[in-house]
């Protein structure tokens, strides 16, 4: 009924859930205060991440 505004992934512009841009803005240090799909999402955060696995150091760095 009330035309919300439906997040887009400042990517590639597809329409992203509440959930998604709530969790980017959760990250904003992460995501430059930009909001992303669930797959773009993967490439801000796979870095960080691969930091916090056991055991796994990322080869890149
Ligand atoms: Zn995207």
């Amino acid at each position: 009924m009330s035309d919300q505004k439906q997040p887009t992934c400042a990517l590639c512009g597809q329409e992203i859930s509440e959930e998604e841009s709530d969790f980017c803005l959760a990250n904003s240090g992460r995501f430059n205060g930009q909001v992303f799909c669930s797959e773009h999402q993967k490439r801000f955060s796979a870095c960080p991440a691969m930091r916090w696995q056991p055991g796994g150091r990322g080869s890149m760095h």
